[in-house]
């Protein structure tokens, strides 16, 4: 049986391949920290990022992986949330780890690596349009719910409400057959903190 389930770096140097490789749910992220990651990315060899970018949320449940030499393992500055996986040679972004997604699920944007199966489905929200600085013209606010951030309780709690965000986000009610994200950046190497200066995206 041929399962198409494996995210890889535009070089081909790394993957993964995941266990459940449909996406959870998906969003568009206008945060300034992806920009930030993904452009300093982009100086090295990755793609360069949209203003918004289409993320999509798998179950943190790897089967295999790849090329672990070929990956490095980065974080924004010292007080990060996110821990990006990235490929040494093309830079293209294949995994994301939050302190949110309790290594329950992990994010991908599926722009920014390879992927051999359908990445795509409807986003539920927009986030972090606080740091967007478009036309306000292209964001779809009449169709989708928008969050200007994610700082207050009240905007958390309609976050949450989502579905099925909440659902997705809690521990699996049927056993990992993997390892998880967090697994694999243990393995990695240690996290390399890049100490950008927050807010500060190249163009
Ligand atoms: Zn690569
Ligand atoms: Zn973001």
């Amino acid at each position: 049986m041929n399962v198409k389930n494996t995210i890889s770096c535009h070089c081909g140097a790394c993957s993964l391949k995941l266990n459940e490789p449909s996406p959870k749910f998906s969003l568009m992220c206008a945060c300034e920290d992806c920009r930030q990651a993904l452009s300093w990315a982009a100086q090295r060899g990755g793609k360069k990022p949209k203003d918004i970018i289409y993320s999509a949320y798998f179950r943190s449940d790897i089967q295999s992986y790849d090329g672990i030499k070929n990956m490095t393992v980065t974080q924004l500055r010292s007080d990060a949330r996110s821990t990006r996986v990235y490929c040494k040679n093309c830079f293209s972004c294949i995994a994301i780890d939050h302190l949110v997604y309790e290594d329950n699920v992990f994010m991908m944007q599926p722009e920014h690596c390879v992927q051999d199966f359908n990445a795509v489905t409807p986003p539920k929200a927009i986030i972090h349009l606080i740091d967007y600085n478009g036309e306000a013209t292209d964001v779809p606010s009449d169709t989708i719910p928008i969050f200007h951030s994610l700082q207050y309780p009240q905007e958390r709690k309609r976050f949450r409400a989502i579905k099925p965000i909440s659902e997705s986000f809690a521990p699996s009610k049927t056993s990992l057959q993997g390892i998880t994200l967090r697994d694999l950046i243990a393995k990695i190497n240690k996290v390399e903190v890049l100490h950008l200066e927050k807010g500060n995206v190249p163009v």
